[in-house]
């Protein structure tokens, strides 16, 4: 018996993904920069949980700025200046501020993805002349373990169909589109260069293909 595909036609014309992340929470956020509401999401396909600062009416007629930053402890809360995060991320906060509209998913994978305790130990590595990546490889990490998939969609899941997206991360920009999300313009954030970060941004340039701009 001749096996028979059967193909149907998708009258929609979109492929609807099954829902991995549902919204638990919400509040207001008054901070520094300004107001902000912030929300908690849950995957629910892992134990990953997701926060969300959210600022005006997102919608899917006006593109909104947004970013996902990834958890850096050192950088975020610190102000460590062994990177540019923390700086990032109040930049991306204060264009938001300004704009009146955008969101930032906050995606608690610390380190690229090996947790507090290894990047410190990969920091001590690096204090002994090796690069991030290099000391990332050298505890038996892959170069970058994050996935951006679930941050993708809980920009959807807030309503936006078009961003404007500030990352220098091409696979950020890449998960952003392949969730179906039209990826309109890239935004520059304004970072002040400090000399101390200026070889993590060389290394993340050159090895990691973001298209930071490196003195
Ligand atoms: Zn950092």
């Amino acid at each position: 018996m001749a096996l028979r595909l059967v193909h149907f036609n998708n009258t929609i014309g979109r492929h609807v993904a099954p829902k991995t992340v549902e919204r638990v929470a919400e509040a207001r956020l008054p901070t520094e920069t300004g107001e902000f509401r912030i929300m908690g999401f849950r995957s629910l396909i892992s134990a990953e949980e997701f926060v969300v600062l959210v600022k005006g009416e997102l919608s899917a007629d006006r593109p909104s700025p947004v970013r996902i930053h990834s958890q850096c402890m050192t950088g975020d809360v610190f102000g460590s200046i062994r990177c540019d995060c923390g700086r990032q991320l109040d930049a991306a906060m204060k264009l938001i501020e300004k704009e009146g509209h955008g969101a930032i998913v906050y995606q608690q994978q610390e380190g690229r993805g090996i947790g507090i305790i290894n990047k410190i130990r990969a920091y001590a590595l690096q204090d002994q002349g090796a690069d991030t990546i290099e000391a990332n490889e050298r505890l038996g990490f892959e170069a970058d373990m994050r996935c951006y998939e679930q941050c993708a969609e809980i920009l959807l899941e807030l309503g936006l169909r078009a961003v404007r997206v500030m990352s220098d991360n091409p696979a950020k920009i890449r998960a952003l589109r392949q969730a179906g999300l039209e990826v309109v313009e890239r935004v520059r954030l304004e970072i002040e260069p400090h000399d101390f970060f200026a070889g993590y941004l060389k290394t993340k340039k050159e090895k990691m293909g973001h298209m930071c701009s490196v003195a």
